[in-house]
């Protein structure tokens, strides 16, 4: 399993907490909702207390409606009283290229901080190691 490290996070996390986290963004990939786009998407978002809450993208038939998996993570997460993390797995079935975080999920992850560690993967389990503060 490769890691590529793009960047150094703060405190980066062990690698079998990564793994971990990598295979619970692949299996959330599993309940996407992606009929028009047939584009699975799968987020596992670790929280500072270590609770692990996953999402994936829902879509709609009114196309700006649907929801990335990343953001439905932090939504279900805030939800829950969650509002510091550690970092976020997200997971796709690109083999060609690492899964990233579109625009609007890189600001609704900046509104929860700087500090915390973006792992974008391939359907092998491969990541690539990125933080927000880069973009
Ligand atoms: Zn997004």
């Amino acid at each position: 399993m490769d890691q590529v490290k793009l960047s150094g996070g703060v405190m980066p996390l062990p690698q079998e907490t990564v793994e971990k986290l990598i295979q619970q963004s692949q299996e959330a990939k599993k309940q996407a909702y992606c009929p028009y786009s047939k584009f699975r998407v799968g987020a596992a978002l670790l929280t500072k207390d270590d609770s692990v809450i996953t999402g994936c993208n829902v879509e709609n038939a009114c196309y700006n409606l649907g929801v990335c998996a990343e953001r439905n993570a932090i939504a279900k997460a805030v939800s829950e009283g969650h509002r510091s993390f550690k970092a976020i797995a997200i997971a796709s079935d690109m083999t060609d290229t690492f899964i990233s975080p579109c625009g609007g999920c890189r600001q609704f992850m900046r509104e929860f901080g700087l500090h915390w560690d973006v792992y974008m993967s391939k359907p092998d389990g491969s990541t690539c190691f990125d933080i927000p503060t880069e973009y």
